[in-house]
């Protein structure tokens, strides 16, 4: 019943729904833009919604304003490779978030920045368990 409850809620407050889930975005790159790693401002859809891009989690990465405002309607990956900061890693990490695989991109951008601390404590503890198997 208690489930029911929190789906109600969510239709209720898709406001709050819609908050938590850019809260979360900014969360798995520790507020970093994807791009060119400095501090993500804004969400920005890698698949411009102009070109019937989503928004969904897969689609949606942390950027900063300057990078999604430069990008503007372009595809982020064309878009991308044109830049001064491009890094190879990024890219593979931006692709790997658009399947949907976000620890893999999160490793990608931990490569690619080795200052990139918040997630790193998350995943570490992981890196173990693989090692181990
Ligand atoms: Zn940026």
């Amino acid at each position: 019943m208690h489930i029911n409850d929190a789906v109600f809620l969510e239709d209720l407050c898709p406001k709050f729904r819609f908050r938590q889930w850019r809260k979360s975005i900014h969360r798995f790159t520790g507020k970093s833009c994807i791009y060119c790693g400095k501090p993500s401002e804004s969400i920005d859809h890698v698949l411009p919604r102009s070109q019937g891009g989503l928004s969904t989690t897969e689609n949606c990465v942390p950027a900063c304003l300057s990078c999604n405002g430069d990008k503007s309607d372009e595809n982020a990956l064309y878009w991308y490779r044109r830049q001064k900061f491009y890094d190879p890693r990024r890219a593979m990490a931006i692709r790997a978030w658009l399947e949907g695989d976000l620890r893999l991109a999160i490793r990608l951008l931990q490569w690619a920045n080795p200052n990139f601390k918040v997630s790193k404590k998350n995943y570490t503890k992981d890196e173990s368990k693989y090692k181990a198997a």
